[in-house]
């Protein structure tokens, strides 16, 4: 199979790899979309086993990154950098100054930013040579750490789906989260505030005590937080959550949380869908992170300060958007992945013909 025929290909506008013999950089910035802006998308290093699989990775992270941009209303397109390497053991300044030099190559046509492996500090090497960079500390423009506001979207998420799917508020409300890290930690807390009892599961002992402490949360195991006797199942750990073995155990009327592919295929969803089980799309529910970093990209960009009000406009934005593809779903009786799917798809193309008749 060649490169354009590859599934994870399909509509990407460009894919670019970069090696420096010196540092020992090789890394690919794959670019899905700059129908609505430029694109934007973390920067992952991992020790992939070979290239292509660096490649299929990019390729299907850069794609997703659109869909989530497009949905949350950001004038970004979607990207994704991969750097194949050991990030405990293979990262040094130069090597992410070499990837700033990368960055700088595809002149403005991607944004970067942390994802798994990437820090903040490995970021302001690469900042020496372009300044198409967010996630950095220290500057007025900065955004900060993304989770409380992604998880201040996923509660209010929650709330909706709860009142859509129970027609009730969320005091008394339980909810299970599996996965109680940045994301979960903030989420608990919103939803103790709000009067839910929740049930939480993680495989660290110390984050567990501390959100059971604060919430007054029940602990469970990671592997029976799929049997809580929960209205809400809220996966805020790895992907893959929702699969053929732990669907059928769920006793859940809605599924809602942070984590990014949260169903194991799209047969899932529609599982869940039959099971009338309410699923907020993750992309979607998940998107005031990237809200966050857009409203950094976008002071860069203008030479201002970060606004937290046009977050705030974005992310009020976003939960019309969760409830308008909760609206198509239950009326053209589909599921809720495959109607954001078809809305993210949509507005892309929208932008790419509006951009070609400007
Ligand atoms: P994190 O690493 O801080 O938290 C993840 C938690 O899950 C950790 O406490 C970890 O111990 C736990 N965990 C791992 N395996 C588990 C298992 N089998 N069972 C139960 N718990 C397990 O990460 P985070 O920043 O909180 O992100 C959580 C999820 O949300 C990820 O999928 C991430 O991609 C997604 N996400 C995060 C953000 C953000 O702003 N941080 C934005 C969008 C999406």
């Amino acid at each position: 199979m060649t490169l354009f025929d590859s599934p994870a290909f399909e509509g990407h506008e460009g894919v670019h790899a970069f090696s420096d013999e010196k540092t020992g950089l090789k890394c690919i910035i794959a670019v899905h979309s700059t129908a609505r802006g430029p694109a934007a998308g973390g920067c992952r290093m991992w020790g992939y086993p070979d290239a292509e699989a660096a490649l299929t990775d990019a390729l299907r992270l850069s794609r997703a990154m659109s869909y989530k941009n497009a949905m949350a209303d950001l004038e970004l397109g979607g990207g994704k950098a991969v750097i194949i390497g050991d990030s405990r053991t293979q990262k040094s300044p130069a090597l992410f100054e070499a990837f700033g030099r990368a960055v700088e190559d595809v002149a403005g046509k991607y944004w970067t930013a942390e994802d798994v492996g990437v820090s903040p500090a490995d970021l302001m090497h690469a900042r020496k040579h372009t300044r198409y960079v967010a996630g950095l500390e220290g500057h007025s423009g900065a955004s900060g750490d993304p989770s409380p506001v992604t998880a201040e979207g996923i509660f209010r998420g929650i709330r909706l789906s709860v009142k859509r799917r129970l027609n009730r508020d969320l005091d008394g409300v339980t909810v299970a989260i599996q996965g109680v890290g940045h994301v979960g930690a903030y989420l608990a807390e919103k939803l103790h505030a709000a009067g839910a009892k929740l049930i939480i599961a993680d495989v660290n002992e110390e984050a567990l005590r501390e959100v059971a402490a604060a919430t007054g949360a029940r602990i469970v195991t990671p592997g029976t937080i799929f049997d809580a006797e929960a209205e809400v199942f809220a996966p805020c750990a790895l992907g893959g959550a929702i699969n053929a073995d732990t669907l059928p155990r769920l006793k859940a009327k809605v599924v809602a949380g942070g984590a990014n592919n949260q169903l194991h295929d799209s047969d899932v969803g529609r599982a869940l869908f039959e099971a009338g089980i309410l699923y907020a799309p993750d992309y979607v529910i998940n998107g005031g992170g990237i809200i966050n970093v857009a409203g950094e990209i976008r002071a860069i960009a203008r030479d201002e300060a970060f606004d937290p009000a046009w977050v705030e406009t974005k992310l009020a934005r976003l939960m019309q958007t969760l409830d308008e593809v909760m609206d198509r779903s239950k009326v053209e009786r589909r599921p809720t992945h495959e109607v954001a799917n078809e809305m993210a798809k949509a507005r892309i193309s929208l932008a790419a013909e509006q951009k070609a008749a400007a």
